[in-house]
């Protein structure tokens, strides 16, 4: 049988914990704030930022959202973007990316105040991922091994597969396996026998962007695999759906997070966890 690994369920307690950490803060006169920055109306985003709001609201951290025109020019962002990090009451700015592609997204990130930066969006934020420690890492990788340590899932000695490279996810979710002594293989578009290499994995962790890609073949019965994909749902219009053929290696690996429900359900209580860690040590 294989075993569900729920984000949800590992969220809670993470939620309740920011929930306290917050009251707390804000008994001592400090009151948490995130700061969106939104560019254009990209539904992907909408979505991101609507559930922060919700979650934000429920543990009692103030969210503030700057929408910027698509259509405006790269001076309206930045001067957005410094607004928010030269303003005392702003402890954590999230910008939403990828930006569209008119913008200088590279200048842009830059101008976030780097202690404000709760996903590793500036230089020095991605010079600290990958420093492998899961406090200076981007939320979704976080949010994974989050995920394995609720689960009590054996890192050390353990043999990794991380399918993807990007900055991300891939390459800083590696370097923070790597920190918990796995073995590590990263693989990308370009790997030889890509099923051969993923069935080798005690641990297999996917993130390509590609819906329903990884199907039975590239599993064994005892792996445990942790589906980081978000992506619609070419069978069920409307509906998110993973990197991994679920139905397909559902009965043939050992545990498996779902989309939705899973790491996605996880990454968002990070976030607000990094925000209040940067409100405490403001
Ligand atoms: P990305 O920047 O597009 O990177 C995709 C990576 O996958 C690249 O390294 C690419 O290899 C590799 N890849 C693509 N097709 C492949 C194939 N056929 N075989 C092997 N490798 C392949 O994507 P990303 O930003 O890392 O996101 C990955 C997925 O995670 C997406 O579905 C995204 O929506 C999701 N995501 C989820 C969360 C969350 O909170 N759950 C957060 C962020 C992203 P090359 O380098 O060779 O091109």
């Amino acid at each position: 049988m294989t075993t569900v690994l729920s984000g949800k369920e590992a969220a809670a307690t993470l939620k309740e914990q920011n929930a306290q950490a917050a009251s707390q803060l804000k008994a001592r006169g400090i009151y948490p704030r995130l700061e969106m920055i939104r560019v254009g109306d990209n539904p992907d985003d909408l979505y991101y930022q609507q559930s922060l709001e919700r979650l934000c609201e429920k543990c009692g951290i103030e969210s503030v959202v700057t929408p910027v025109s698509a259509e405006a020019a790269q001076d309206e962002l930045e001067k957005a973007i410094s607004a928010a990090s030269n303003n005392p009451a702003v402890h954590g700015i999230l910008l939403f990316c990828p930006l569209p592609k008119k913008f200088d997204e590279k200048a842009a990130r830059a101008l976030i105040a780097p202690r404000k930066d709760l996903d590793c969006l500036t230089e020095l934020g991605a010079a600290r991922a990958f420093a492998g420690i899961e406090q200076a890492s981007p939320c979704t990788p976080a949010a994974v091994m989050e995920l394995l340590r609720y689960y009590k899932i054996p890192l050390q000695g353990k043999k990794a597969v991380v399918l993807g490279r990007s900055l991300v996810v891939g390459k800083p979710l590696a370097m923070l396996l790597l920190g918990a002594n796995a073995t590590v293989t990263i693989c990308h578009s370009k790997t030889e026998n890509l099923a051969a290499v993923c069935r080798e994995a005690d641990v297999l962790l996917v993130a390509i962007g590609k819906a329903k890609f990884v199907n039975a073949d590239f599993v064994h019965p005892q792996q445990i695999v942790v589906d980081v994909g978000i992506n619609d749902d070419p069978d069920n219009p409307g509906k998110i759906c993973g990197d991994v053929d679920f139905a397909s290696v559902d009965g043939k690996c050992a545990a498996i997070s779902p989309v939705p429900g899973g790491v996605g359900s996880l990454t968002s209580a990070i976030l607000c966890r990094n925000l209040l860690r940067a409100a405490e040590n403001d």
